[in-house]
């Protein structure tokens, strides 16, 4: 399966995380409450491991941002799961939500029931890899368009604090949150939604392995997609290639330009194009976890 080629897959080294740690774990003693951020598409490879370790004592607001491209019977499973674990509250968000701040503010406050009003304000610190919403987040929490946003992961760096209530701060994360991966599928999953800077990995190999991963559970809308009759004759392989084909991804002479089929099949699963989907379950994410732990 996807999982077997995942472990080389990846060239990948989370860079500037020591200081990042530092810089949370002296932020923390002053804020009541941590919000993750996490992609509602890969809700278990898009959570920081180092973040859970530095927060473990902390209430915590699990976001599954991106809601609008990930599928909502898994979103509303993910929610469950995560809300059964202690002092933690989620929800889902994307950038289309009317009112974010309302959601936020009240979960938050739900968590943290001895602060609020002007002695004791609500101080809670906003988390996230690069490229899970965190700056299109801030700004709608803002209002404006200030903060700036970016497709590749990295771009934004500023730190902020933010009164988003007369007793109620939000402070931005010191410094950058890399991913860092816990299950070889997680790799695949980061780089197939972007979370994982294009250098980092190879085209054909993070395509392969999301068409496997998503073949299973939406053989329908590839076969939509694609204009294919019979998805399960083809390979993975056979699977790109007829992306390739039907997007125009041709050689001189008519063979398919693999290359450009990755590219293309990466780009309509992050655009949307393929509809709502969810590429890992709590139960499958936890196996992964169990397997890379016995390993
Ligand atoms: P950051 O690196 O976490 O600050 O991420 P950005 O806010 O820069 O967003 C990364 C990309 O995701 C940008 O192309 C955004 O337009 C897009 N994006 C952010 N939030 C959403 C959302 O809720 N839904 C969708 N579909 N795209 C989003």
């Amino acid at each position: 399966g996807a999982g077997a080629r995942g472990s080389s897959l990846i060239q990948w080294f989370p860079g500037h995380m020591h200081s990042t740690r530092k810089a949370i774990a002296e932020r923390l003693p002053e804020i009541d409450a941590v919000i993750e951020l996490l992609d509602a598409r890969l809700p278990g490879s898009s959570a920081n491991p180092l973040l859970a370790e530095l927060t473990a004592a902390k209430p915590k607001l699990k976001i599954l941002n991106k809601q609008d491209l990930a599928d909502p019977a898994l979103t509303t499973l993910w929610l469950d799961h995560l809300r059964a674990q202690a002092q933690t509250q989620a929800l889902a968000l994307d950038a289309g939500e009317a009112a974010p701040a309302q959601k936020l503010i009240a979960a938050c406050r739900a968590l943290v029931p001895g602060r609020g009003g002007m002695v004791k304000p609500v101080r809670v610190m906003i988390c996230g890899i690069p490229n899970v919403g965190k700056s299109t987040l801030i700004n709608s929490l803002l209002g404006k368009r200030s903060a700036k946003t970016g497709d590749e992961p990295g771009i934004t760096k500023t730190e902020q604090r933010l009164a988003l209530a007369s007793d109620f701060i939000l402070f931005d994360t010191p410094g950058m949150l890399w991913p860092r991966l816990v299950v070889p599928e997680g790799g695949e999953h980061l780089a197939a939604s972007g979370g994982i800077g294009r250098n980092a990995y190879d085209d054909v190999e993070v395509a392969l392995a999301l068409l496997a991963r998503v073949r299973p559970r939406y053989a329908d809308r590839l076969a939509a997609r694609y204009k294919l009759a019979d998805l399960a004759a083809d390979s993975d392989e056979g699977l790109l290639s007829a992306v390739g084909r039907q997007r125009g991804g041709l050689l001189p002479g008519g063979r398919v330009n693999m290359q450009k089929a990755a590219e293309m099949a990466i780009h309509d699963f992050r655009s949307g194009a393929w509809g709502r989907i969810t590429l890992e379950t709590p139960d499958e994410f936890g196996q992964w976890r169990a397997a890379a732990e016995a390993a």
